[in-house]
């Protein structure tokens, strides 16, 4: 989360705008509480140029409640979808997907160990399929896209939760775009789903009403209670960017970021990153160093100057710095200066 932001939230805590309540004990259909929904709202439309073509959804469950609510939503009377394999994520949300109908994985990265993205001429769609699901930004793998897959016959449909907001996205081109928060957005458990509203209303008959969309759309979110607090933050995140010259200066922000850790990387043998540089995260950078054994205490040094979080995910060990976008340059350089430090030393 943006500083400026926490700080903000702490300042109107007890006391948002001079109404004596904190935003968590308003009620969510209260005048005040709707206008921090609405505002958020349209903030996000302006910062993502969303059209009216498309509902925006503030739902619940972070993004891996998604993995079942897009099939239950979108499969209709399709009995298949196509899905890309590009890491960890997307293998979520295929088995996730295959509970409720056939699942094509019409392209996978697996054989190169997720490091590198099939070009799309190999790719075995389906003009039949329901939708065309991928992960543009594979987190723990720190594997991303850099094209947006095309797809005329069947809706495009995107798991946008590590990269929404880092840069400008041609939202047009998508049937739906769902973004856990917990990055570039807010806090975790909070999903935001931006739907084209021509694929609403096709929901299978025993989907859970929470998971409907058109039930979510039909109720402005508020069909149950919703995150009111996730959402207030959202919002507060949603102008802090505005403030920082939206989504086109924190992509330059961000390009620079990666481009000077990935450089950094390349030109150091004590550390190193396996994925095509042509398809490497802008987001989460996975290293490793040229010895494990030093991980422990590559991260305790890193620890004790405040460098936080750099432990790479469980299932992959070694280390992975996440730079989203509330992560300003300075930390990048901060680290860049460690590693230096480290590799001098113990190299
Ligand atoms: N998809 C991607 C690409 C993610 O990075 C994550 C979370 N790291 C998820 C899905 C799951 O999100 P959540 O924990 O909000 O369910």
């Amino acid at each position: 989360m943006p500083e400026s932001v926490l700080r903000q939230a702490r300042d109107e805590m007890l006391d948002w705008r001079g109404t004596g309540m904190s935003v968590m004990e308003m009620s969510h259909r209260s005048d005040d509480f709707v206008e921090i929904a609405e505002t958020a709202e349209n903030d996000l439309r302006e910062l993502a140029g969303v059209s009216d073509d498309y509902a925006v959804l503030f739902m619940q469950g972070g993004a891996s409640s998604q993995f079942s609510t897009i099939p239950l939503n979108l499969l209709g009377d399709k009995s298949s979808a196509d899905y890309v394999n590009t890491g960890i994520w997307s293998k979520k949300a295929i088995a996730e997907a295959s509970r409720y109908g056939e699942v094509n994985v019409v392209a996978s990265s697996e054989d190169s160990g997720f490091t590198t993205i099939p070009d799309q001429s190999s790719w075995q769609t389906s003009a039949d399929a329901a939708y065309l699901h991928y992960t543009p930004n594979e987190t723990i793998g720190g594997l991303e896209f850099d094209f947006i897959p095309d797809s005329p016959a069947v809706p495009l449909v995107a798991d946008m939760s590590s990269t929404m907001l880092s840069r400008p996205v041609d939202v047009s081109k998508f049937g739906l775009i769902y973004a856990g928060a917990q990055k570039n957005i807010g806090p975790s458990g909070l999903v935001v789903v931006i739907i084209r509203k021509d694929l609403l209303g096709k929901a299978r008959r025993e989907t859970p009403t929470m998971m409907n969309y058109q039930v979510i759309a039909d109720n402005g979110s508020m069909y149950n209670t919703p995150a009111t607090y996730s959402w207030y933050l959202a919002g507060l995140t949603f102008q802090w960017l505005k403030a920082q010259g939206g989504v086109k200066a924190m992509g330059e922000v961000n390009r620079r970021k990666a481009s000077k850790l990935y450089g950094f990387i390349d030109a150091n043998d004590f550390y190193a990153n396996p994925i095509d540089p042509r398809f490497r995260s802008w987001m989460n950078v996975p290293f490793t160093l040229a010895d494990d054994a030093l991980n422990g205490e590559f991260l305790k040094g890193a620890n004790a100057r405040g460098l936080l979080n750099l432990a790479g995910h469980r299932s992959v060990g070694g280390m992975r710095a996440s730079i989203y976008n509330a992560m300003p340059e300075a930390g990048v350089d901060a680290l860049i200066q460690y590693m230096t430090e480290f590799a001098k030393e113990r190299g």
